[in-house]
């Protein structure tokens, strides 16, 4: 097959639209070069870096309405670590997890503790989703704001008659930072710093409710073993020093704290939401109005804003036309491995510019025509 070229017309800026690592700004890098450079190597128990853990915490908070008595707490270790610290730190009892793809699953693996009664897992269909429940006997309810494996978001809501005193933990690796919410309706809202935040991976991070805080110190005074490393009390007792219980990425929290400055000055959560409402709209209109693209969550109320996933018909051969794609600098729009459809993923987030989208959806035209050629 000969190589096809695209042509430079329907290029993107920024060709990359992966879900994580996802593009970082070059005004981020361009910070990190001059500001950036001057904290690096220097030591994380010092002010200078201290500081830019508080900025990032003072940021975030401005950032997601700034409720009443919630804490930013942080860590390394990435969301897959928080599985493991919420299933030794705040989990007690029975959980409930929603579940409808990998993320999702992992979370509920994490529930399956022996030190924990097994959760009940509400289990749906990659591509659509089912609700939480009201069950007596819960004490925490877990489910992925953006289910990022299939490009279905939940909304974040407390359910109503849950026994009084459980917790509700978000997993929003994917969706912070470019979908709104209410903290209010969540005790855990937690997160890494690769997706809508435009850094890089290695930190969890946290927004933390007075009563999962409560939790945590609860749980802390049991005769459970808990890791130092899993160890919530730790990184709370270290976030409220601006510090965390070991050495951080100092490059990853000072790409973090631009993006969060950025958004802020930008209009805050609002504006983000609104942005990657406009550039999914596209990619889901376009594949609304395609002759071989459809998209893959049927019902629109599930789908993400901020995770784009489109079908194509059989006679279309998504894996090629992502292999044009990645040879012409547009990077990353492969399916989730295990989700195994004949499909593209295309990451709307907050960093993404609508004429890059729309760059894309005319490169893939381009490139479906010449492969039927
Ligand atoms: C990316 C992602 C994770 C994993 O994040 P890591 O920082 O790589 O551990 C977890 N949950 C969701 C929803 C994600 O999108």
């Amino acid at each position: 097959m000969p190589e096809i070229i695209i042509p430079t017309e329907f290029l993107p800026v920024d060709g990359r639209f992966g879900c994580g690592p996802s593009r970082v700004r070059p005004e981020q890098i361009a910070a990190f070069a001059t500001e950036g450079a001057k904290l690096m190597g220097t030591s994380h128990r010092q002010a200078p870096v201290k500081n830019l853990v508080k900025r990032v915490q003072d940021g975030l908070m401005d950032f997601f309405h700034n409720p009443d008595g919630y804490e930013i707490v942080l860590g390394n270790g990435g969301s897959t670590a928080f599985w493991d610290v919420a299933s030794h730190s705040l989990a007690d009892g029975k959980a409930q997890a929603l579940v409808h793809g990998e993320f999702g699953a992992k979370f509920a693996a994490a529930l399956q503790a022996p030190w924990l009664t097994a959760p009940t897992v509400i289990k749906g269909e990659p591509g659509s989703r089912l609700e939480l429940e009201a069950e007596a006997g819960v004490s925490l309810y877990a489910y992925a704001q953006n289910e990022t494996s299939t490009g279905v978001s939940t909304p974040v809501k407390r359910v109503a008659s849950a026994d009084s005193g459980a917790l509700f933990l978000t997993d929003a690796t994917s969706a912070a930072g470019g979908i709104d919410f209410d903290p209010l309706e969540t005790d855990v809202y937690y997160f890494a710093p690769q997706k809508n935040f435009a850094s890089d991976g290695g930190l969890w991070l946290a927004l933390m409710s007075p009563a999962a805080v409560a939790r945590t110190e609860a749980v802390a005074q049991t005769s459970r073993y808990i890791p130092e490393f899993l160890s919530l009390k730790t990184a709370i007792d270290n976030s409220r020093l601006s510090q965390t219980l070991n050495t951080p990425a100092i490059a990853t929290l000072f790409l973090l704290a631009e993006q969060v400055d950025w958004m802020n000055a930008q209009g805050g959560l609002a504006w983000a939401h609104s942005r990657t409402a406009q550039t999914s709209k596209h990619l889901y209109d376009w594949a609304e109005a395609s002759q071989y693209a459809t998209p893959f969550v049927t019902n629109p109320d599930h789908r993400s804003q901020v995770v784009v996933t489109i079908d194509f018909a059989a006679e279309v051969d998504a894996a090629a036309i992502a292999k044009v794609l990645r040879s012409n600098g547009i990077v990353d729009v492969e399916p989730y491995r295990k989700l195994g459809r004949n499909q593209l993923r295309v990451a709307t987030f907050t960093a993404t510019e609508l004429s890059d989208v729309e760059k894309l959806t005319s490169a893939i035209d381009f490139t479906v025509a010449q492969l039927a050629k």
